[in-house]
């Protein structure tokens, strides 16, 4: 249960809670525990994510806590890189390491945007 009134903490009229300052005596009043005073901001930079991706695949995803999968991106994309060497032309191998950056970046992205981890 929220308290729905207070005292304030200068004249100690009793004020609706959420008030920001008192209707009595007009000083603000300050900040209440559970009380959100900004939106918090994402801690992590969307188009930093992004960008790490795309230059080192996994990288974005390192950068935002995601370890493994960072790992897995690029162990994976190195893997079919090496793999592909002996049986495909170096522009294909560009085009899938480009395509897998791609991917990653918009993992990176999807994950900030949605906020989960
Ligand atoms: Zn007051």
């Amino acid at each position: 249960m929220e308290p729905r009134e207070k005292f304030c903490s200068y004249c100690g009229a009793l004020i609706p809670y959420m008030d920001e300052s008192c209707p009595s005596c007009g000083k603000a009043q300050p900040p209440m525990p559970g009380m959100r005073i900004a939106v918090e901001r994402p801690s992590k930079k969307i188009w930093l994510a992004v960008l790490l991706s795309l230059l080192i695949t996994g990288l974005g995803q390192v950068y935002i806590g995601q370890w493994r999968k960072g790992i897995a991106f690029f162990v994976g994309t190195f893997l079919m890189g090496f793999v592909l060497f002996d049986i495909v032309d170096y522009g294909l191998i560009m085009l899938f390491g480009t395509i897998m950056a791609i991917i990653s970046a918009y993992d990176a992205y999807m994950t900030l945007k949605s906020g989960a981890k």
